[in-house]
């Protein structure tokens, strides 16, 4: 309850990690991916209403912290969050974030959310929803190098979303991708460790590499990708923080979620500016092909978008009366009389 009387609208339904994680299991982890990527997919397909910028960050040695903002007119979201590949060592996550969608109409908030399950869900759901679109058809074995936060996620989209029934697992760090195996037993998929990026990608036809870096890595090399395969690079997302080399790029036919954001910080920042690539929305509107040929290299250059997590918020909001996983913060001073604020704060002094 408000403490201060019933202006409901002062109070903000907040959504904890806890909650967040009540939320999946009453909804399942795979039908929740599709969801999502329903959502995704639907505020993909009206991209032209919403405010686009490259997501602001604020660089340091060890990492990056992002403030990631966009608006559909009626409703306002953005996502803080950080990457910072260090933190591993150190016990902590590589990448955190919470989030906030507001009525554009008050400029009142609506929901604030743990955003670090979510991201890792809603990036996986944006990977697969592309898969969807790039991927050769019939496309059963993936490779995925890098076995970190993210990794399963990724697995579990692809197999409800792209009919991905084997995965290939490599990891740098082999108690990652024990971790990786260890998590990804029931869940229905095939699943082989390797001990080489070049062993794990033998026989894939989608390749995701999500590692964690801050630096331009090789972790693909251009002899190791042939014709057909579909690559899907999420870990690249910051200046300076690559993960395949120029010449796959070169022979590839690239994907991007907003070009302008995804030059400054996705694999295409080793090329170009004029390089061609098609934004992803084109692909799901019927404006652009996707996939045109059995030889053609797909790249999907991920870096993450303020859209896709609007979408996530919007559809984590539409989940709270179904679900009833959420408290009421008691976030907004919002006194009865709106320019008393002062008076507000009088009556409640301590006695
Ligand atoms: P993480 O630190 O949990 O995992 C990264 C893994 O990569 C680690 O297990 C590490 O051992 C492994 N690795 C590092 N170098 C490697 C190499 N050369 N070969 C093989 N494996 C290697 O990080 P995470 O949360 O899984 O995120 C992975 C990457 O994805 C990060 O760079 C992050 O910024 C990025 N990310 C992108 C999006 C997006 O929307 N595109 C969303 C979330 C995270």
């Amino acid at each position: 309850m408000n403490p201060r009387g019933p202006g409901l609208l002062s109070l903000v339904p907040f959504v904890s990690v806890d909650h967040m994680m009540r939320i999946v299991w009453d909804i399942g982890v795979e039908r929740m991916l599709v969801e999502l990527a329903a959502y995704i997919e639907e505020d993909f397909r009206r991209w032209e209403l919403f405010d686009k910028t490259p997501r602001i960050a604020a660089h340091s040695a060890e990492g990056v912290i992002e403030l990631m903002p966009t608006s559909d007119g009626a409703t306002y979201g953005f996502k803080y969050v950080n990457g910072h590949p260090k933190n591993a060592a150190a016990g902590r996550q590589t990448v955190t974030a919470f989030g906030v969608l507001s009525h554009v109409d008050s400029g009142y908030p609506m929901l604030i959310s743990e955003m670090t399950i979510l991201t890792a869900l809603r990036t996986a759901a944006m990977s697969a929803l592309a898969a969807r679109a790039l991927a050769p058809p019939g496309a059963r074995t993936m490779a995925i190098v890098g076995n970190g936060a993210q990794c399963e996620f990724q697995a579990v989209a692809f197999k409800a979303l792209a009919g991905v029934e084997a995965v290939r697992l490599y990891d740098v760090d082999p108690r990652a991708t024990r971790k990786a195996a260890a998590n990804l037993k029931g869940s229905g998929l095939d699943i082989a460790a390797c001990g080489s990026s070049e062993e794990a990608i033998l026989g894939a036809q989608i390749v995701t590499t999500c590692t964690a870096d801050k630096r331009n890595a090789t972790i693909l090399t251009d002899n190791m990708i042939g014709p057909g395969v579909h690559l899907n690079a999420i870990g690249g997302d910051c200046p300076g923080k690559t993960e395949l080399h120029r010449d796959i790029l070169l022979r590839s036919d690239i994907f991007v979620e907003y070009a302008p954001q995804t030059r400054i910080e996705g694999e295409i920042q080793q090329l170009d500016a004029a390089h061609p690539v098609t934004e992803l929305w084109q692909v799901l509107t019927g404006e652009a092909p996707g996939r045109r040929d059995a030889r053609q290299i797909t790249l999907f250059d991920g870096v993450g978008f303020a859209i896709e997590d609007f979408s996530a918020l919007r559809y984590i909001r539409d989940q709270l009366d179904r679900t009833g996983h959420f408290v009421h913060l008691d976030l907004l001073a919002d006194p009865d009389d709106p320019r008393d604020l002062y008076g507000m704060l009088l009556r409640h002094r301590p006695r």
